[in-house]
């Protein structure tokens, strides 16, 4: 596999905003958790349900997990269902000594095993890779269950030892080796996060919060609020992979623009006066069979970016191949006119430049930049813009009257605009 480029210290500082601003839905769950178990009323008014949400979580995230085929949202889940059961059992009068050993175990293990799952890939469930992991796991419940009772009290003390400050950590029942797991395990996938961000990165990372808040409630014999911090750390993840569906069904993944399916859903929406731009690459097919389909991608992308900072209150979409289209909500087709001649002269001017073969990083192949020397693609557009009229009333009759302004363009000679 090639590697990637280490990104720009822009970029990292680009990716760190993302996770925090994109804390949606996380920060909002994990408020209201803690909302929750500080808020005695809350928790009487709430009383009759509590008892079903753990259930109605692990429910809902194994039904998505199977159904989406996100083996790594089913091992989250089997690693919290394991150490929330085993917190209550140990808690329900198995003696408070043992507790010293468990609790800590699972306060080393669990973040460590949850920071793993976002930096593998998916691998599947019944399949070899998952078989293995399922049997990591499971060695580990051995081996805790084997110190814990042959050897209690020389693991205890390793688990208790004293690293940190000790009044700096008084409130949470972890002790150090376990802290030190959450720090670890939080600082693995928030670093792999500001290299490359993912929507399954960033659930993991955010989950990492209730899981410990979870564990720091748990006292000796009393499992507090572990379980409803635990589910809390699932409905996270479970969001995130059906957020993530979501924008699959709606974003292009090629151009990171909206994809057809949310332009018509805009064209359902925007009312009065709008106008509708349809925007062809001229020649396209010859740059795919001249350089092929990856530098055809390339230029795609390149194209998408300059088209999303389009003025005047556009919205671009990729309307399919090699199309895009842009709606302008309030606006007539002329004045619309300025904005897109001001793409379509951006694009020309870009100098597309193929990195030589031997350049290029990825072996073998063709990468375009926009910087340094080496063979120029000359890369057009034509634009057709229509607008909302009493003859073209219904959005599809603007999409088409749009259509045959941007045949009228390609007619006149391509790379130009026309209404
Ligand atoms: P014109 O100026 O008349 O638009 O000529 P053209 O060659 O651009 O027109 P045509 O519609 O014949 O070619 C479109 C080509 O776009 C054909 C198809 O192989 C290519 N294409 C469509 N989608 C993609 C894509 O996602 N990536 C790449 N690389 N090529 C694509
Ligand atoms: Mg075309
Ligand atoms: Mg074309």
């Amino acid at each position: 596999m090639p590697r990637a480029a280490p990104p720009q210290t822009q970029e990292v500082y680009a990716n760190l905003w993302k996770i925090v601003s994109r804390g949606l839905p996380e920060v909002p769950i994990i408020l209201a958790a803690l909302i929750y178990t500080h808020t005695q009323w809350l928790q009487s008014l709430l009383a009759p349900l509590a008892p079903f949400y753990p259930y109605a979580v692990f429910g809902a995230g194994v039904l998505i997990g199977w159904r989406f085929h996100r083996s790594r949202l089913l091992f989250a889940l089997l690693l919290l269902a394991l150490a929330d059961r085993t917190l209550v059992y140990f808690a329900a009068g198995h003696g408070l000594a043992r507790d010293r050993v468990i609790l800590q175990a699972i306060g080393l293990l669990l973040p460590l095993n949850l920071a793993a799952l976002p930096l593998t890939s998916e691998r599947g469930f019944i399949t070899p890779p998952g078989l293995a992991r399922l049997a990591v796991i499971l060695g580990q419940v051995v081996a805790v269950s084997f110190l814990d009772r042959e050897a209690a009290g020389a693991t205890a003390a390793v688990l208790h030892t004293q690293l940190l400050p000790k009044w700096l950590f008084a409130w949470t029942s972890l002790a150090d080796p376990a802290l030190l797991a959450f720090f670890v395990g939080g600082g693995l996938v928030l670093a792999s996060q500001l290299m490359s961000p993912t929507a399954t990165g960033r659930s993991f990372a955010w989950a990492l919060v209730p899981t410990f808040l979870g564990l720091s409630t748990v006292r000796p014999g009393n499992p507090g609020f572990s379980t409803f911090y635990l589910a809390t750390a699932a409905l996270i993840l479970i969001v995130a992979v059906v957020e993530a569906s979501y924008h699959m069904a709606y974003q292009d993944s090629l151009t990171g623009l909206p994809a057809r399916r949310a332009l018509n859903e805009a064209l359902l929406r925007v009312g009065g006066l709008y106008s509708v731009a349809m925007l062809d690459v001229d020649h396209f097919k010859r740059i795919n069979d001249r350089h092929g389909h990856d530098v055809g991608d390339q230029v795609l992308k390149m194209i998408a970016a300059k088209l999303a900072q389009v003025g005047g209150g556009g919205k671009a979409y990729r309307y399919g191949g090699e199309e895009f289209a842009v709606i302008f909500p309030g606006r007539g087709a002329e004045a619309c006119v300025p904005d897109l001649e001001a793409v379509r002269q951006l694009v020309e001017d870009t100098r597309f430049i193929l990195r030589s073969r031997f350049r290029s990083k990825k072996k073998k192949e063709k990468v375009l930049t926009d910087r340094g020397p080496g063979e120029r693609v000359p890369v057009t557009i034509s634009i057709g813009v229509a607008e909302k009229t009493d003859r073209h009333a219904k959005w599809e009759q603007v999409v088409k009257a749009a259509d045959r302004a941007l045949y009228r363009a390609k007619e006149g000679g391509r790379n130009q605009v026309t209404v």
